[in-house]
């Protein structure tokens, strides 16, 4: 019988999808798509994958290149946050004259963590170092039925530790390519295809009879009810926008309808706008209910009609804009502002 590791690349070389930022061994490629492929799915990225490097085919175009560029070409990706990382990654690898060949200096730069680093590391210099994901980490944890739910960080180095000892020392890329495949096209969380598994004859879940009673569950967070209002202010043809602040967490520097959160507080919607956004607001109609949901939480937004009366000052930083709808597609936006102005 061959062993696991180079019965799992013999699979990989038989079915392997053919992708995109398959086949290249430029580092630069494979890092733009392992940020666009976080929390995203492959059909999604491939367009944006493809505009991306269109636009900007090197870290020095990226690094030249100004941010609200970069967000604009990322609009409807989502995480926005990627996209400013990797502009400012790009800044940091031209300064430095050179690209970072291993998975310890790549993590050094912004927005590169354990994963991506490891990912690049070894598909583009073949560097013996196992990226751990979703995907590979319910793979491995089925394959030795590991015991503990993979959240902690002992947990998690074990894991790294089994996936390692699948690497194939002269294609670490590959088999850490074909562990994340398998994940994604056979090890699926639901009715895994064992069948089809090249590790069926040495895992330990499928032995055991049950492979989806791994991973382990870990404690759900409760999903958070919210309820938002969002504001639109119409003049001609043209609707007014704010920027959000390059210091937020989430969303940063893109463009939003105004909205505030509602609370049981007592004060009004109005009130609530007024000091986000500064100026004195006026609301009519409702016009749709939209649910949204992020991560844990699940938020109503309730879009009326309103005014925002052109005597009061805007409130320090808040940075407002009209425009018409055929421009607000060309700006960064988030996908909320999409499905309110649909
Ligand atoms: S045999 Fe089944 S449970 Fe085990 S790794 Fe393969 S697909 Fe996953």
């Amino acid at each position: 019988m061959a062993d696991p590791s180079s019965e799992l690349l013999a699979w990989f070389d038989r079915t392997g999808r053919d992708l995109p930022w398959r086949g290249t061994r430029d580092p630069y490629a494979i890092w733009v798509s392992e940020i666009m492929l976080q929390q995203t799915r492959v059909e999604t990225v491939r367009p944006y994958y493809r505009r991306f490097l269109e636009r900007f085919p090197t870290p020095e175009a990226l690094a030249k290149a100004p941010i609200d560029e970069v967000l604009a070409l990322w609009s409807g990706l989502g995480y926005y946050r990627r996209a400013r990382l990797l502009h400012r990654a790009a800044g940091e690898v031209v300064a430095k004259g050179r690209f970072p060949t291993t998975a310890a200096e790549l993590e050094e730069l912004p927005g590169i963590g354990p994963y991506t680093a490891a990912a690049v590391a070894s598909i583009a210099f073949d560097e013996a170092v196992a990226v751990l994901d979703g995907n590979v980490e319910r793979v491995i944890s089925r394959w030795i039925a590991f015991a503990e739910p993979p959240r902690a960080a002992a947990a998690k180095l074990r894991l790294r530790e089994v996936a390692a000892s699948l690497l194939d020392p002269e294609r670490p890329g590959d088999s850490n390519q074909a562990l994340m495949e398998l994940g994604a096209l056979v090890c699926r969380p639901r009715s895994p295809s064992c069948d089809a598994c090249p590790l069926v004859a040495s895992c330990a879940a499928y032995r055991e009879g049950d492979p989806e009673a791994y991973p382990l569950p870990v404690e759900k967070r409760a999903t958070e009810r919210r309820r938002h209002l969002a504001v639109l202010v119409e003049r001609k043809d043209e609707i007014l926008l704010f920027r959000r602040s390059d210091d937020e967490d989430l969303l940063a520097g893109i463009w939003e309808i105004p909205w505030v959160r509602l609370r049981d507080d007592g004060a009004t919607a109005e009130l609530h706008l007024g000091t986000r956004y500064g100026g004195s607001w006026s609301l009519g109609e409702t016009l749709r209910l939209v649910r949204h949901g992020i991560t844990y939480r699940d938020i109503e937004v309730e879009l009326r009609r309103g005014e925002l009366s052109e005597a009061g000052e805007l409130a320090e930083g808040a940075e407002a804009g009209w425009f018409r709808r055929d421009e607000i597609e060309s700006l960064p936006t988030s996908s909320l502002l999409e499905k309110l102005l649909r």
